[in-house]
């Protein structure tokens, strides 16, 4: 390969990039390293990574503890199969999970966010199968996303992202989320659901809705929903893969929650955003129904790299410095910071909406147009962002900051001195 030529173009050449139009190709950005909240590129501009790329990140990049773990188990073993066999980083990292999400007893590893929802969703199907009574209907949220695979699509909206695969995707019942104002209306039409239909599961993205634009709801509207679910025997799968890891202020979302799920989805943060990894956890309700002695009831789901070794020393690494006095503190702070700045910009004429979660905050911007994933506002900001040297992607007129938690205070007035510019902008 020609090194004159930039990594930009030969990307151009070579590769299709996701959620990506093909016709206008911009060149992308190529990153040649990362260190703490930055990310550089090929001539060495600096970026702050502000949305934590893509939500994986926690301690910040090449962060050294993850990477000598990572270093230390390639060198040991740096993969085996799972099936029949095992291995301690697997072990180790659920044992970690289990006890911090001590509602469950199991954990069922598989790749990503997307199978770490198949593996929910067959494990859910399956349980009713094993039981002899088999139910074949799900709930889902409104707007939700659980992954891009066909049960994470059939579970998703139907927008955009799915339109192409519509008539091939399963059936399932909606009820909207319940935010503010819509608690009583998504109570009420779950009633409505569970008197006339056997449910085998609902699934839900905890406290925050990420994709559809960081919607967020209380704790005890989900508790409400939970509850009523739980007394018609209906799985309950809580879709952690983003909020999990601190995002929310707490380890996880179901912290926050009385009722706690039968079901746990896990990724994106499990490795602090160094390798790929999912994992399933479920309670003993769900997995008594696969403690037989039928062969023929056994959960046959596995991938190759199932329990990775490397990803789980990764992850077994992440937890490590999560638990961190420093790092609980950082979360801490980031939480208070979002707050500040979601009261401030809540008062802006250009916010339709400002809201915040835990480290997250999420700022609607007026528009005449509908909010969707397509709006023009999006592709506008992008471009004011990454001229900013700010990684913010925002999700249509939806412009949000999810940082990984060793992103300093100063790093952060930065990213939101670029939003009030940008704001200002949109104004005049
Ligand atoms: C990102 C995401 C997924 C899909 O995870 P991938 O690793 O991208 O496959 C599923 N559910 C939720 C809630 C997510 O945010």
């Amino acid at each position: 390969m020609s090194s004159n030529i930039s990594l930009a173009e030969r990307d151009r050449q070579a590769v299709w990039h996701p959620f990506t139009p093909q016709i206008e190709s911009h060149n992308p950005i190529a990153f040649v390293r990362g260190s703490g909240a930055c990310l550089y590129d090929e001539a060495e501009n600096t970026y702050i990574d502000a949305i934590a790329s893509w939500w994986v990140n926690l301690h910040g990049h090449t962060h050294p503890h993850i990477v000598s773990a990572i270093m230390k188990q390639v060198q040991t073993l740096e993969h085996a199969i799972f099936s029949g066999f095992t291995h301690e980083p697997a072990i180790r990292l659920a044992e970690m999970l289990l006890s911090k999400l001590a509602f469950t007893n199991k954990v069922f590893y598989s790749d990503d966010g997307s199978t770490a929802v198949e593996v929910a969703l067959k494990m859910a199907f399956q349980y009713w199968h094993n039981l002899g009574e088999p139910r074949y209907k799900l709930i889902a949220f409104e707007n939700a996303y659980h992954g891009d695979t066909f049960g994470g699509m059939s579970v998703g909206a139907r927008n955009v992202f799915s339109r192409a695969f519509e008539q091939v995707l399963f059936d399932v019942i909606t009820i909207p989320a319940p935010t503010r104002g819509n608690e009583a209306t998504s109570l009420h039409k779950l009633t409505e659901i569970l008197s006339r239909e056997k449910i085998a599961a609902l699934i839900v993205e905890p406290l925050v809705q990420g994709a559809a634009g960081m919607v967020m709801y209380e704790p005890q509207a989900l508790d409400a929903l939970f509850d009523l679910a739980r007394k018609h025997e209906v799985i309950l799968i809580a879709d952690e893969v983003m909020t999990g890891f601190g995002r929310t202020g707490t380890w996880f979302a179901s912290d926050q929650l009385e009722i706690k799920p039968d079901i746990v989805c896990l990724s994106k943060g499990i490795t602090g955003g160094f390798l790929p990894l999912g994992a399933t956890l479920c309670n003993t309700r769900v997995y008594e129904a696969y403690l037989t002695s039928d062969r023929y009831k056994t959960f046959f789901h596995g991938h190759s790299y199932t329990a990775n070794p490397t990803a789980c020393a990764a992850a077994v690494a992440s937890f490590e410095l999560l638990e961190q006095v420093e790092t609980q503190q950082a979360i801490k702070r980031i939480t208070a910071y979002q707050q500040k700045q979601t009261e401030l910009l809540s008062k802006h004429p250009c916010v339709a909406d400002a809201r915040c979660c835990g480290t997250i905050a999420a700022f609607e911007l007026r528009s005449r147009q509908e909010t969707n994933y397509l709006h023009p506002l999006a592709d506008e900001m992008l471009a004011f962002f990454t001229a900013e040297k700010i990684i913010l992607r925002p999700l249509g007129n939806i412009v949000y900051v999810l940082p990984p938690y060793c992103i300093s205070d100063t790093q952060l007035d930065q990213v939101y001195d670029a939003i009030k510019r940008f704001l200002e902008l949109h104004q005049a």
